[in-house]
């Protein structure tokens, strides 16, 4: 019989291309057509509810019952109108995936459809089931979600979904959208309050993010045919293909057939979903792509995100493909990441890190930019332990991805402006003189724009106006780094507001006062700045003289969620309490134990009841072979080679998977979660998992391709 391997590679000769075609030539003729945004609603509102509405959005204002019952009204006659049927509250639990629960508008009792405004605003899924880190069992078992007006209820799947948070009958939060929706808050008001030093106009600060998506693609049955990839999302095992991305030419390929027909089917599907895709391309992998959209408001990116994984993914479906959205799920070849580009815009219309060509903005530009810098510098471990997952570990420090160092580059320009700043800031400024041009501030713009260096080696890049978050891993929700970010940066903000409030007091003059506090924060948090390569051993050898921190694996990466310093940050900016931080530490210590365990099981399985069946017949084989030899009085040392090869990799498999099975089940019976998390990362994976890999991938090079059980890396890699 056919091995499913043989049956997915046949699949695989037979698949058609789907035809694709947009709902029209003009992407404006669509955009957003299955979204209730701020267009549907002004003209299926009253504009008494319609500006309410305007006002809950812009300044977060409480929606009224009865604004809540019109806008519901309005929403199911527009959903209605569209053929849909069910409805749900969508959210984002701490599973890293989204949830909803859908139902019915039909109400059997009056035989109507019905849809209330408390069911738009508030409802109590039962929550039992996501995870909590202990909150709910120390206070209530019930939590709800509530309505986030800011972010658009959309149609998927003939569903209307509203964005929603999703909180413990206590308030804690159970998601990710409450504390990033607290940050925003919380950076709003901090860059408001230095931004005023500048430009008394500014009301609002919103913080941008556009997010650069990689993932790869391969075929559905050959996904099937991958346990590891079914339920870990990575192969565990897999010996590198003979051309791998040595030769750099997937980059600027051209996109395979099948794939460029997906892209453009998920494309249009996320711009009626009011999802501004813009861009894709190749990635530098074989078989690994990008898409990324035009940057938003944190809150409606960071929403569009999540749903653009899940409209790709069933996208996938009619094309029989598999998005693979793990950060490694080869060996070998390049992981995927979500690049995050983050700015801060004002409600004047400014992006606070656009140099300009005016002097004066230019000292509010250096402000915001030494304000990042010293925020990544003071906060490094915590920015690190925003992106730690089981899946990043594999990627972070490995082929062309950042390493587990945070640090900052700025380019050599900016490099320049600031050791100038640093030095000579003292510079005595005369009345009348020209201040920006003795501290070389004045001509910032031309500089920079001339010099479009970049390094992607740093895991944080200031890229011309804005930054870029690159560590962050290709399913992470953004929330979780992002909350991390716009908190940090407010704390440096204040603390900022107070230092230049001091030299101010002493009788310097503003600009004089701000000049001084940026080159004090210019010296404090210049070793976190590096303009090298990023992937070298050199760095890392450098960055452990400097002091700064390379926690490789999550779990250690996670300890600064313990500590009272980050439980004060989070409380002092209103964005978590104490409970919440400790939650969330559990969460991610219990789901990185989980996916290591996960794995482990896979490759247990795997090994034996595929890989030792296969390799012992082969084996069988050989020694018939060997036995025939002798027994005509041929020479038989290459086969009694190959049978000894192959029985030294049975071997080793056989006693390392017994002895993984042995420290898991020790570890199990820990009950402290810190403890166990560390132990599956030391005991199971740097104990065993790479020494099974490399027995199984050893005897996928010996045994005939023939009956190899396992789909090979070559065969998923190279899709036409
Ligand atoms: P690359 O980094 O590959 O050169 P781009 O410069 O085109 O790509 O931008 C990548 C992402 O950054 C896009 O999503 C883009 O919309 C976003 N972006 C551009 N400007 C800003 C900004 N001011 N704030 C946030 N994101 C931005
Ligand atoms: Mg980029």
């Amino acid at each position: 019989m056919a091995t499913l391997r043989q049956q997915a590679l046949a699949m695989v000769q037979s698949r058609q291309r789907v035809t694709v075609t947009a709902p029209s030539n003009k992407i404006s003729d669509f955009f957003g057509v299955n979204t209730f945004g701020t267009a549907q609603m002004r003209v299926s509102l009253a504009p008494s509810a319609y500006k309410r509405v305007m006002e809950a959005i812009d300044k977060g204002s409480k929606i009224d019952s009865s604004t809540a019952e019109e806008v519901a009204s309005a929403v199911k006659t527009w959903a209605l109108s569209k053929g849909v049927t069910h409805y749900t509250h969508w959210f984002q639990p701490l599973t890293g995936s989204t949830a909803e629960k859908h139902d019915s508008f039909f109400d059997a009792f009056s035989g109507l459809e019905k849809f209330k405004g408390s069911a738009l605003v508030q409802q109590e899924p039962d929550a039992s089931s996501f995870p909590n880190g202990g909150i709910r069992s120390t206070f209530e078992a019930r939590g709800y979600t509530a309505w986030d007006p800011t972010s658009p209820i959309f149609i998927f799947e003939n569903t209307l979904c509203i964005p929603t948070i999703f909180v413990s009958y206590t308030g804690e939060a159970l998601d990710y959208k409450t504390p990033l929706l607290k940050s925003v808050e919380a950076i709003n008001e901090a860059a408001v309050a230095i931004c005023q030093l500048f430009d008394r106009n500014v009301r609002k600060i919103t913080p941008s993010l556009g997010i650069e998506q990689e993932y790869f693609v391969i075929d559905k049955a050959l996904f099937t045919a991958r346990p590891d990839l079914v339920m870990g999302g990575r192969t565990v095992f897999g010996h590198s293909p003979a051309r791998g991305q040595q030769l750099d030419d997937h980059y600027f390929g051209s996109i395979p057939t099948r794939v460029k027909d997906f892209m453009v089917d998920f494309e249009n599907e996320a711009l009626k979903l009011g999802i501004p895709v813009m861009t894709r391309h190749n990635e530098v992998a074989p078989g690994q792509f990008e898409v990324a959209p035009l940057f938003e408001e944190i809150n409606k990116a960071t929403d569009h995100n999540q749903l653009l994984m899940d409209v790709m993914d069933k996208v996938a479906e009619r094309h029989d493909l598999k998005v693979l959205l793990h950060e490694k799920p080869f060996a070998g070849v390049n992981g995927s990441g979500k690049h995050n580009n983050w700015s801060l815009i004002t409600d004047t219309g400014v992006n606070l890190f656009q140099p300009s060509n005016s002097a004066r903005e230019n000292l509010q530009f250096l402000t915001f930019l030494v304000a990042t810098v010293k925020a990544v510098y003071d906060n490094a471990d915590l920015l690190r332990a925003s992106i730690a997952s089981a899946g990043n570990d594999h990627r972070l420090g490995a082929n062309e991805a950042p390493p587990a160092i945070i640090s900052v580059f700025l380019g050599a320009t900016l490099t320049e402006v600031l050791n100038e700043l640093e030095k000579n800031g003292n510079i005595k400024i005369e009345k009348g003189d020209n201040m920006y041009m003795k501290l070389g501030i004045s001509k910032i713009p031309e500089i920079i724009l001339d010099n479009t260096d970049r390094n992607r080696t740093s895991p944080f890049a200031f890229t011309g106006n804005k930054f870029e978050f690159r560590a962050v891993g290709s399913q992470a929700n953004v929330a979780g780094p992002m909350t991390v970010l716009n908190v940090i940066v407010a704390d440096v903000l204040v603390e900022m507001a107070k230092d230049i409030e001091k030299e101010m007091t002493a009788g310097k003059e503003k600009k004089i006062a701000i000049v001084n506090v940026l080159r004090k924060y210019i010296k404090d948090s210049k070793k976190v700045r590096f303009e090298g390569d990023g992937y070298s051993d050199e760095w890392a050898a450098e960055a452990q003289k400097r002091g700064l921190s390379n926690l490789k694996s999550t779990p250690s990466a996670l300890d600064v969620y313990s500590t009272k310093a980050t439980k004060e940050l989070f409380e002092k900016h209103n964005v978590m309490n104490g409970i919440e931080v400790h939650a969330r530490h559990e969460i991610m210590l219990e789901s990185f134990m989980k996916k290591i365990q996960i794995e482990g099981r896979v490759m247990g399985d795997l090994a034996l009841n595929h890989i030792i069946p296969t390799a012992i017949l082969y084996q069988n084989k050989i020694i018939q072979n060997a036995n025939g030899l002798k027994g005509l009085g041929l020479d038989n040392t290459a086969a009694v080679e190959t049978i000894k090869e192959v029985s030294k990799h049975i071997e080793s498999l056989k006693s390392n998977i017994t002895a993984m099975v042995e420290a898991r089940k020790k570890l199990n019976k820990e009950e402290d979660i810190v403890k166990m998390a560390k132990g599956y990362q030391t005991d199971v994976k740097e104990a065993y998992f790479e020494k099974i890999r490399y027995a199984v991938d050893k005897l996928e090079l010996l045994v005939d391709d023939e009956s190899w059980p396992l789909v090979k890396y070559r065969e998923m890699l190279f899709l036409r």
